[in-house]
């Protein structure tokens, strides 16, 4: 047990020698800290103490990144982890072998691989990875060659980045085997400028998003979707969660959020995971045929396949579909209608050149 007290006095001081005794939470910033933090002090009332990171984790809060509260409960080898984490940030495209990360941090490899995963959460290849994801991600915004935007990160080939970045979508397949049995989905309904919009969402994330004429087919569509999950209106106020996702739609359908980012939890196979990771990628306001899709995904021959899963996909902006048309120009197909996918193209155009 705690002495608050004891825990308010080293606070007061800035005690080093508290530092890893207790931990500090901030519950209006969702941070927390060691007792020494320079950071600047919150109201007494927002302050919590805890005697473990996880306790203070389990509250929700993170932790700051200006004192590095964790690295006290790290074991010895941490700051040696610290270091070479920013050393494969800052050089990506290294290949970065156990064995060369090893050497460089001057340890075995099996300690290496222990400590490492106990430190950040993630292996060492996995932490390559993530590091060149980011910079994938950041050069797709910069550049529309995806190829070369691979080429940059440090991948082989662009059909291993696209496995791999799979994990962008939190998705859980093995629940969605049978239609969704034992998922429980909630909805709600928003107005939008092409029409009624419905959100289906689980606990993880989106799970649907579809335009139609009103709530009926909407909901129609969404049992169809997922035939044995429990399916209920969205309780009342709207969990804060939801409520920020509609708004995040809602302000992407308006034009001011041109990047969405939402969190989604949706079937799909290995394929259509690949086709609509890689739309993710293409830029608010662009569209691109689904010939280049199907070669940005390393499988220049599947165009219909591409074309499938398009129309497959039930998250309807977050995955932007809308964005694929024929080679030829013509708009192809949209699950919503060709005049939605007509109007979704020129509304973000339309923004884009607003925007300059
Ligand atoms: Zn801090």
């Amino acid at each position: 047990m705690l002495n608050q007290d004891q825990c308010w006095e080293a606070l007061e001081r800035r005690d080093r020698n508290a530092d890893g005794k207790f931990y500090v939470g901030v519950l209006s910033t969702g941070i927390y800290c060691r007792p020494s933090c320079p950071s600047r002090r919150a109201l007494p009332k927002n302050i919590r103490f805890y005697a473990t990171p996880k306790e203070a984790e389990r509250d929700g809060l993170r932790a700051c990144l200006r004192c590095r509260p964790l690295e006290l409960a790290r074991d010895p080898a941490a700051e040696k982890i610290q270091e070479l984490c920013r050393y494969v940030e800052a050089h990506p495209d290294d290949p970065h072998d156990l064995a060369d990360l090893a050497a460089r941090a001057g340890l075995s490899r099996f300690h290496l691989q222990r400590s490492f995963k106990a430190a950040v959460g993630l292996t060492p290849k996995q932490y390559v990875e993530a590091c060149r994801m980011r910079k994938l991600k950041q050069s797709l915004r910069a550049s529309k060659d995806v190829a070369e935007a691979v080429y940059d990160a440090g991948f082989g080939s662009s059909s291993r980045v696209y496995e791999r970045a799979d994990t962008r979508l939190g998705m859980t397949p093995n629940q969605y085997r049978q239609g969704g049995r034992g998922v429980a989905i909630s909805y709600a309904t928003a107005e939008s400028p092409v029409g009624l919009m419905m959100i289906g969402a689980t606990d993880r994330g989106l799970c649907f998003v579809q335009f139609g004429d009103d709530e009926q087919e909407l909901l129609a569509a969404l049992r169809r979707e997922y035939p044995a999950a429990g399916i209920a209106a969205m309780t009342t106020p709207h969990p804060a969660e939801f409520r920020n996702w509609i708004a995040a739609l809602t302000n992407h359908l308006a034009g001011n959020q041109p990047k969405l980012e939402l969190p989604l939890d949706i079937q799909a196979t290995a394929f259509q995971m690949r086709v609509w990771n890689y739309l993710q990628s293409i830029p608010y306001g662009e569209v691109q045929s689904y010939g280049e899709v199907a070669a940005g995904i390393g499988k220049p021959s599947a165009i219909r396949a591409v074309a499938r899963a398009c129309a497959t996909n039930t998250v309807a902006l977050a995955i932007p579909c809308h964005r694929v048309i024929r080679g030829t120009g013509e708009l192809g197909g949209y699950r919503w209608g060709l005049a939605r996918k007509r109007a979704l193209i020129d509304l973000e155009r339309a923004k884009r050149a607003a925007a300059g």
